[in-house]
């Protein structure tokens, strides 16, 4: 639009028109009404509804050919009628009084949808950019579904792992917010995310591989010159941890003792490794050196006899 030398139209530039066009292509143009408020001329992206550019838009275009391709509901055994998602998405509920409000609670400026509240809301931004693994092709993507179906399969094992672990606990403590107004608290995800993963391939290696449980479970005496500590935790359903321990030598005398508390940790292998560190900074504190370490979780057992580093003391732990 808009004549040379003039800043505003006020018609198509039939010179011009003429210039790049076939005449039925120019007097469809014509067609086309004209904004009344006078604007300059500017550059619009055909490919989205507000004409702004995107890198988003841009790949979205890019991979077109590729989603077409892709089957969203595979092994369904009847065709689904036309309209059929159309349909779901006009449901009246909201001319019935429903009224839902669809921003994420959050950030309180976007909708939520899956992706949003899982991925893409601002406050998950941080989060995400702390992984181990560069999930930084999310950007690319609207969709959970569409992220996933384009970069899956390029993921090793333990980033797939990572990712849906990651993707759960930020469900849950987007939940936990939701449901008891509690604050969400995204910190630390990332460890927590690493841990459960971490306990799930020792977890694995250890299937078929059974303990020899003791016939009699009673306290036994070390030998000579073995101080034994026994240690126990527990963790409240709010994630607040106690622990506990006693000492005892090879003639069963208590030679040191210990309560505690732990940080919230909301992870109870994290809370029983605690324990035994604790017990055995108490022993080193009073200058005991052959310790013999027994707990009852058989994860934290397997995981500071692995290679995962929670104590500063090279011991060796057993099963109670
Ligand atoms: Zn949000």
């Amino acid at each position: 639009m808009g004549r040379p030398g003039k800043t505003y139209g006020t018609g198509w530039n039939e010179e011009r028109l003429e210039l790049l066009f076939y005449a039925e292509t120019c007097s469809r143009i014509r067609c086309i009404p004209l904004t009344r408020t006078r604007t300059h001329d500017a550059w619009a992206w055909k490919d989205e509804a507000n004409g702004t550019f995107s890198v988003k838009s841009c790949y979205k275009m890019a991979t077109k050919e590729l989603w077409e391709g892709v089957d969203m509901v595979p092994n369904l055994f009847c065709v689904l009628p036309s309209g059929f998602w159309k349909s779901i998405w006009h449901l009246p509920l909201l001319s019935r009084g429903l009224e839902i409000d669809e921003n994420c609670f959050l950030c309180g400026s976007e909708e939520e949808d899956v992706y949003h509240a899982l991925v893409d809301c601002s406050r998950l931004k941080q989060v995400w950019d702390e992984a181990r693994y560069n999930f930084a092709s999310r950007f690319y993507h609207s969709s959970l579904i569409e992220w996933m179906g384009m970069e899956w399969l390029k993921w090793s094992e333990e980033q797939r792992c990572h990712f849906v672990i990651a993707l759960y606990r930020i469900g849950e403590c987007r939940n936990r917010r939701k449901v008891s107004q509690e604050a969400s608290n995204f910190n630390g995800l990332w460890n927590c995310v690493e841990r459960c993963w971490d306990e799930n391939v020792i977890a694995r290696a250890l299937v078929g591989n059974d303990l020899k449980v003791p016939s009699i479970l009673r306290w036994e005496k070390p030998k000579f010159p073995y101080i034994k500590l026994n240690v126990d935790a527990a963790m409240k359903e709010n994630g607040d941890g106690a622990i506990g321990g006693v000492l005892r030598d090879w003639d069963g005398l208590v030679t040191g003792a210990f309560i505690s508390s732990t940080p919230n940790l909301d992870d109870v292998v994290m809370v029983g490794a605690l324990a035994v560190e604790k017990g055995m900074k108490v022993a080193r504190e009073a200058g005991m050196k052959d310790i013999i370490v027994k707990c009852d979780s058989r994860l934290v057992v397997d995981m500071l006899n692995a290679r995962y580093g929670f104590l500063e003391c090279a011991i060796r732990v057993q099963m109670l």
